[in-house]
């Protein structure tokens, strides 16, 4: 029997590679709605609606609706890619500059709003693992799986200093961890903050497991 997966957390704790792992062992669909606030963020960054100091939110708020997102399963990647407006922007969403204000923009009630509905749209069927960080709170409340993702900031940071510098981004571990610690504050400490744990869900410690335990346990979770 199909199930909805959950998987909610930090930024950077590895939610994606658990996700996809499963997904494909599975058979699942992959939903990153990271990506999805990802994409929204960058268009807003081509149209100068965003930047370090500056947010024209109601600007932002009357283009949603030109805003058309879409995953389209890459099988030589083995998962799917984020599509904006038809152009492929699984990459050009990856980089330190919208993640420096993703936050900001995925506070907007009105871009949840429009996103969750489309989350929730795309998990209508079961056989699905999103992550994300109100996935199992907000999303899909109902998920007969939900798993909360944690490891410390300097974990993660160093996680995604090794990813950016492979890509062959110029940053400096400093200014990585300033990101990932600034992000889950703005992400944590607002009114309607995304990131809360859900009752039910099942911590994992992500700084203290190998990926291999890690898939393993969840995988024992979804079988039992
Ligand atoms: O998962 P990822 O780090 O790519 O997400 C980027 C940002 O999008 C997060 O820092 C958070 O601000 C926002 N986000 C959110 N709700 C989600 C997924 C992501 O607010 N469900």
């Amino acid at each position: 029997k199909k199930i909805t997966i959950a998987i909610d957390g930090f930024s950077s704790t590895g939610k994606s590679t658990l996700a996809k792992q499963l997904a494909n062992v599975l058979g699942y669909v992959y939903v990153d709605t990271g990506a999805m606030y990802r994409a929204v963020t960058f268009y807003a960054m081509q149209n100068n609606w965003v930047s370090e100091n500056h947010l024209d939110k109601e600007v932002i708020i009357s283009n949603l609706n030109h805003v058309n997102l879409k995953f389209q399963y890459n099988a030589d990647l083995g998962f799917a890619e984020m599509y904006l407006n038809d152009t492929n922007v699984e990459q050009a969403i990856r980089t330190l500059e919208v993640s420096q204000n993703v936050s900001k923009v995925a506070e907007i009630s009105e871009v949840r709003a429009k996103l969750v509905q489309q989350q929730q749209e795309m998990g209508k069927e079961k056989g699905v693992v999103m992550d994300g960080r109100d996935i199992g709170t907000v999303v899909f409340p109902n998920a007969e799986l939900k798993i909360f993702m944690t490891a410390s900031a300097e974990t993660r940071a160093e996680r995604r200093f090794k990813e950016l510098t492979e890509k062959g981004q110029r940053v400096t571990f400093e200014e990585v961890l300033e990101n990932v610690q600034q992000r889950d504050y703005i992400d944590t400490h607002r009114d309607d903050s995304p990131l809360v744990q859900a009752e039910d869900a099942i911590v994992v410690d992500n700084s203290t497991l190998s990926k291999e335990e890690q898939f393993n346990l969840v995988l024992q979770l979804v079988n039992d």
